[in-house]
């Protein structure tokens, strides 16, 4: 395959044509630059400084190919939300040491797979999960960082995930106490229908709450491609972004 760059690369059919890798590398690079160019204003317009939001390349339906280009391109952290689908992408891209975040809804009986590659579970939402992924991370000799995801839905707003925000510190507590796992911070999705500005400022009341009791606590996991700025604004220190780096998804999740 012809993608070297520089003085004596090749310009032949197929390597830099629309649809060749060189094309599908030079729309991540745009695509990157304006998500970039979106963080800094918003935490211009904030008062933070943009090394305190990392941004998490959600590559869910996208070729490991496309992990590959965001690597190129400086993006150190990617994320998943099916554990088949991730365990094939982390082990075919070993290479990179990228940090794997799984951002989806986890069954417990794939949590000990999860807990081979994974860095940083966002998805944590209850106590036998906490259980199941501590027993993994043990067996795989890792350590696996946990974020509690929280419910933000509030009657009319639909939940998209979570647990009910009454019970976060007990499950803070439970990965707090269990073996190979590190707890933080929180996580959750914006209810659809409902300003997200609203939902990611109770987000960060409950964010407060977890570091008043667990001061090591402090990652906030909020925000995607249509509402990461609000999410920078109430205090975000990871932003999970698919569609606005890798395009709009042709499979609904
Ligand atoms: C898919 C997904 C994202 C990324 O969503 P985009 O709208 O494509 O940026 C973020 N978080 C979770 C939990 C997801 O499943």
């Amino acid at each position: 395959m012809n993608s070297s760059s520089g003085a004596g690369r090749l310009v032949g059919a197929g390597s830099t044509g629309a649809g060749s890798p060189q094309a599908r590398r030079d729309e991540i690079a745009t695509n990157l630059a304006d998500v970039r160019r979106r963080i800094e204003r918003a935490c211009r317009a904030a008062g933070r400084d943009p090394s305190g939001v990392t941004l998490v390349a959600v590559t869910k339906t996208r070729p490991a190919a496309d992990v590959r280009h965001l690597s190129a391109l400086g993006i150190a952290d990617v994320g998943e939300n099916r554990d088949q689908e991730a365990a094939l992408k982390a082990a075919e891209c070993a290479d990179l040491g990228l940090r794997w975040h799984f951002v989806g809804q986890l069954q417990r009986n794939k949590a000990a797979s999860v807990a081979r590659y994974a860095h940083i579970v966002h998805s944590v939402d209850r106590v036998a999960l906490v259980e199941a992924l501590s027993r993994g991370a043990q067996r795989a000799g890792r350590e696996v960082g946990v974020c509690c995801q929280v419910d933000l839905g509030d009657g009319a707003a639909a939940g998209r995930g979570g647990m009910s925000p009454g019970q976060l510190l007990e499950l803070a507590e439970a990965v707090e106490a269990a073996e190979n796992l590190r707890l933080l911070g929180t996580m959750a999705v914006a209810p659809l229908g409902e300003d997200p500005t609203r939902a990611f400022t109770r987000l960060a009341r409950l964010s407060a709450e977890l570091v008043a009791a667990h001061p090591g606590a402090r990652m906030v996991s909020a925000g995607m491609s249509s509402d990461m700025e609000q999410a920078i604004a109430a205090g975000a220190t990871h932003i999970r972004v698919g569609t606005a780096l890798l395009g709009a998804r042709t499979t609904l999740r």
